[in-house]
């Protein structure tokens, strides 16, 4: 089958995604860091480095099976807790919780290995969900911070999940959410579309034995809404203060939005 330029039927993307991370999921780092360049290293960085992190905060980061971004936001929070220790500011242990949701069990898989690798397996901060992005399981009002980082492209529908977004995070509290957008620079516009277009299938078969699931990846972005786009569909949604930076020209934009 090829997924081609087709819409895909709503109940069928999902299990679609399912696959394609399923698939993708013992391959997952290889092929971020050769399809990005390493750069998604950088990028997930930045994203963090927005949130600004404190120690005791809630944080709930959704599809983030791979706890890519779980793992900074807590490395941060360490550096800022170590800084105020040093500086006799801190007495008591504050409470940080992290939730890591994803919908894919396999990719929560990944991020309960790598923190076991890195000396975090029995971390009490931070906790692995199996949920939706559109039907979160945190009470209303009970997060600091929201992240999503190249997951919203794929739940089915988006304003449920910006919905969810809003819901579950206090007043106050920030959404981010760190996505591939779209590059509207001309000359920079065809190469990158050749670079998705030809490259990115290819290193996928090559690399990870599947092309259909990397063109299926390649075509999702082209068929999320542009920046504007969809910072009106995080206004529509209630937040407020919303802004997003482009990074690479727009190959990748983070949004960000405030509860208030
Ligand atoms: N955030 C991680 C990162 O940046 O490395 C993982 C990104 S990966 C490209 C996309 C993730 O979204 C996958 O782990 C997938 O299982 C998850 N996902 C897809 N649809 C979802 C949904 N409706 N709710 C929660 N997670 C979802």
């Amino acid at each position: 089958t090829s997924f081609g330029f087709k819409e895909v039927p709503e109940e069928e993307k999902s299990k679609l995604v399912g696959n394609v991370f399923s698939s993708v999921a013992s391959n997952y780092d290889l092929m971020n860091d050769m399809m990005s360049a390493g750069l998604h290293r950088l990028w997930k960085d930045r994203l963090v480095s927005k949130l600004h992190p404190f120690p005791g905060m809630k944080h709930l980061d959704v599809a983030g099976g791979t706890g890519d971004v779980a793992f900074r936001v807590l490395e941060s929070i360490n550096s800022v807790s170590r800084r105020a220790m040093q500086d006799g500011l801190a007495e008591t242990e504050e409470e940080t919780q992290i939730y890591i949701c994803d919908i894919n069990p396999n990719m929560l898989n990944v991020g309960k290995k790598r923190a076991i690798e890195r000396g975090l397996g029995e971390n009490h901060c931070l906790h692995w969900i199996e949920g939706d992005a559109e039907a979160l399981t945190f009470e209303d009002e009970s997060m600091d911070g929201y992240t999503i980082a190249f997951g919203i492209r794929n739940v089915t529908h988006i304003e449920k999940a910006l919905a969810e977004a809003y819901r579950v995070l206090k007043r106050g509290g920030r959404f981010l959410c760190l996505e591939l957008s779209h590059v509207e620079l001309p000359i920079f516009k065809q190469l990158y579309d050749y670079y998705s277009f030809s490259v990115i299938p290819a290193m996928g078969e090559l690399v990870a034995g599947d092309r259909e699931s990397y063109q299926y990846l390649v075509e999702s972005i082209r068929r999320f809404p542009n920046q504007e786009a969809f910072a009106r569909m995080i206004v529509d949604t209630g937040f407020e203060k919303v802004e997003y930076e482009n990074l690479v020209g727009g190959v990748v934009a983070i949004q960000s939005g405030l509860k208030l």
